[in-house]
């Protein structure tokens, strides 16, 4: 099982392994850059080859960077819009150099502009930012709640940005909390299977790289992006248990964003989600 956590590198990349491995991590997740945005400070040449080499060492993978927060690509503003595809691009460049395999996003919000444009947006901005980009590491869409005017909480709009992008460089991360909060249901094995039924037909099961692992905080459908402990929430256990062992979705990685204030709290997720796991490794 690939499990991994979003993890701080602001103490510096040997720190952010070892604390991974004693946590018992072989997959993780962060940001390149502040999450609030910002211009980065450089990577420096050793500090990346050093961080390559001890995830290949301890095997470590997928690494996967997350674009910062306030980033909205679906934005009507050509200033934001234009900003947003180069902020992109450069942590496309900066993941490729962490040896990163993906890169996740936000597609953001249409701001009353409506979902399809919102939608033409986050692809324009993604094939400016691909444009002549020829590193490894894939892009990811995440899904969304769907809380305010955000687009891409519905598998429809995925397949569709997929889609238009025409690209082998994009691809799917599922955020369980997410999609249970857009109104897919994860409760139980028979609704994981309706789930993934209905993912597999809209937008393909091989384009699913990458599973955030969070249980919900607020009922089906709620549109609320809160996450959850692993089994404390409205997914639950049984829920947990159904997407850890479906055959479509067990090989996948999966990256715990859950609540932690410490690493005694990302303990708990990782042991919750180990210990559901059927046959346990
Ligand atoms: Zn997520």
């Amino acid at each position: 099982m690939r499990v991994g956590i979003h993890i701080s590198i602001s103490g510096g990349f040997t720190k952010a392994v070892k604390r991974l491995l004693e946590l018992g991590c072989n997959s993780c997740q962060m940001f390149s850059r502040s999450p609030r945005g910002g211009k980065a400070r450089d990577l420096k040449e050793d500090e990346v080859t050093t961080f390559r080499e001890l995830c290949s060492i301890n095997d470590i993978n997928p690494v996967v960077v997350h674009i910062p927060y306030v980033l909205n690509l679906a934005t009507p503003d050509p200033d934001m819009h234009r900003y947003a595809a180069q902020m992109v691009r450069e942590d496309l460049e900066r993941a490729d150099a962490l040896g990163a395999a993906y890169l996740v996003l936000h597609m953001g919000s249409h701001k009353g502009e409506g979902t399809e444009k919102g939608l033409r947006q986050v692809s324009g901005a993604l094939t400016t930012a691909l444009e002549g980009y020829c590193g490894n590491t894939v892009l990811l869409l995440e899904n969304t709640s769907g809380a305010g005017s955000e687009v891409g909480y519905l598998f429809e709009h995925l397949a569709a940005v997929l889609q238009m992008l025409e690209s082998d460089n994009a691809g799917i991360c599922f955020d369980t909390c997410h999609g249970f909060a857009a109104g897919y249901d994860l409760s139980t094995y028979e609704r994981v299977n309706g789930t993934v039924d209905k993912f597999d037909s809209i937008i393909g099961i091989d384009k699913l790289k990458l599973i955030h692992a969070n249980d919900a905080m607020f009922p089906l459908g709620s549109a609320k992006d809160r996450h959850a402990d692993i089994g404390a929430g409205h997914i639950g256990e049984e829920g947990f248990r159904a997407i850890l062992n479906h055959t479509l979705l067990k090989d996948k990685p999966f990256i715990l964003e859950t609540p932690a204030a410490g690493d005694a709290d990302w303990k708990r997720n990782i042991e919750a989600l180990k210990a559901l796991l059927e046959g346990n490794n």
